[in-house]
């Protein structure tokens, strides 16, 4: 057992390579000596690229599975979801101390083979707009999961993100969905 586990913040931040160089030895020399704590490490390495995204940005929103979400649950993560019926909105924060908002998208996907994402981003005025190709889902579930960057949120003012879900089949595009999130910085 750990009598001194380190603590989510400090790992987090020594995976993601932020710490300077007198504070990376003192973890370093914990990892060598203790089992426990290398493994929880090993653990959040293993969620890969998507935790590098969800926590510090790069890419502005990802879409993820339920498991997923649990994975990083179980890292201690602090994650606020939001349920969104098909033309619902949520009206959505990330607050400090929360680690990341996930959007949990309510869909009938039963029968949809592929899944595509256009998303519509507006902030005073200015509209973005993109599409995700191919997203996650999980027909069962009946719900598609949007995760997007917490440092790229926590920068940004008061935002609408509308997502529509369209299944891609052979004789062109179903609407499935539309969701609309309201954003005000927490
Ligand atoms: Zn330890």
């Amino acid at each position: 057992m750990c009598k001194e586990p380190i603590g989510l913040e400090a790992l987090l931040a020594y995976w993601l390579g932020e710490l300077a160089g007198g504070e990376e030895a003192p973890i370093e020399e914990h990892f060598f000596a203790c089992a426990r704590c290398s493994a929880r490490l090993e653990e959040l390495a293993a969620l890969g690229a998507a935790v590098r995204a969800a926590l510090r940005g790069g890419r502005v929103a990802a879409m993820i599975s339920a498991p997923f979400v649990e994975a990083l649950r179980r890292q201690g993560l602090r994650i606020r979801e939001y349920r969104v019926p098909p033309g619902g909105r949520a009206d959505c924060t990330l607050l400090a101390g929360e680690h990341a908002v996930v959007g949990r998208m309510q869909a009938p996907l039963a029968g949809v083979k592929r899944l595509d994402a256009l998303k519509r981003l507006e902030v005073a005025g200015k509209v973005t707009e993109s599409r995700v190709e191919d997203v996650p889902f999980d027909p069962a579930a009946g719900e598609v999961l949007i995760l997007p960057s917490a440092a790229w949120l926590r920068g940004m003012p008061s935002n609408t993100m509308r997502v529509r879900l369209v299944a891609v089949e052979e004789n062109g595009e179903r609407l499935v969905g539309e969701y609309t999130f309201v954003h005000t910085p927490g």
